[in-house]
């Protein structure tokens, strides 16, 4: 579902991507892991086109994003189309960036039904739905600030879902909780993970990439060192650099 070539960033001088290809199939969910500055976050908003690359290209559902095809030429696409393309692909990153004005079904709601037109109330049922799959039916009429931040994030994840994603990219979801707040939120993207969503997920939880991760991407500098099974990338890493990394984390 997500072909991802040679892609290249860099931010004046600096590298941050350096050719990274990664492929990832339908149902597939793939964590990222690496040093902080390997470029995993980058990665990430490149598929998502929030940041424009520099070189290489990325197909999600065979097509190709963030320009089209002349003949042998390549035009950046407008915003317009950017903003279509962007709507298959659901992201939950570190700060729950939630609407502090609206409710936890007012926030779900928001995209499908500005977005997306769906009539109001066939979103807010929905919506409801999906507040009871994130384990928050109770929860609807909360403001943010009302919530736990492992609420407000299983509320983000609830809102990226509404918005019907064929991929939901996920940056550090549990670095910013709280220690005991982390669990609820993974155990919603396990059971996300068993309903075959397509997921990329920037991680620190090796446990979390043991159990539910199909692969594992090790970054370094800007690039994939290795990639594998995930048991076998935790237990026995190739590379030197991915076995000191995963020492250094567990
Ligand atoms: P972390 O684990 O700390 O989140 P990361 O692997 O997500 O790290 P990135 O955020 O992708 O790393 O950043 C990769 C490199 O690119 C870093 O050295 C960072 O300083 C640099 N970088 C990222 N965004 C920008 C930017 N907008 N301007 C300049 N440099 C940037
Ligand atoms: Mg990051």
């Amino acid at each position: 579902i997500v072909r991802a070539i040679d892609v290249c960033k860099r931010f004046g001088n600096f590298e941050a991507l350096k050719a990274v290809s990664l492929d990832v199939n339908a149902g597939e969910v793939v964590c990222i892991i690496g040093p902080s500055g390997s470029g995993k976050s980058t990665l990430l908003r490149c598929i998502n086109q929030l940041e424009r690359m520099d070189g290489g290209a990325i197909w999600i559902n065979s097509e190709l994003i963030g320009y089209r095809r002349e003949g042998s030429r390549l035009h950046h696409l407008k915003d317009r189309e950017i903003a279509r393309q962007r709507r298959s692909v659901g992201m939950v990153f570190q700060r729950f960036n939630l609407f502090p004005h609206l409710t936890a079904l007012g926030n779900i709601v928001e995209g499908p039904v500005q977005v997306l037109k769906e009539p109001p109330k066939q979103a807010e049922e929905r919506g409801r739905a999906l507040l009871a799959q994130v384990g928050l039916a109770d929860k609807e009429r909360s403001y943010p600030s009302e919530l736990s931040g492992g609420q407000q994030q299983r509320v983000a994840i609830a809102r990226g879902l509404a918005m019907r994603p064929q991929l939901m990219l996920f940056d550090e979801p549990t670095s910013a909780l709280d220690p005991e707040l982390v669990g609820d939120v993974l155990s919603v993207m396990k059971q996300l993970a068993v309903t075959g969503m397509t997921m990329i997920v920037v991680t620190h939880e090796l446990g979390f990439a043991r159990d539910v991760a199909d692969r594992i991407v090790f970054m370094d500098q800007g690039e994939i060192i290795e990639t594998g099974p995930a048991r076998e990338l935790l237990s026995a890493p190739g590379k030197k650099r991915t076995q000191d990394f995963i020492a250094a984390v567990r």
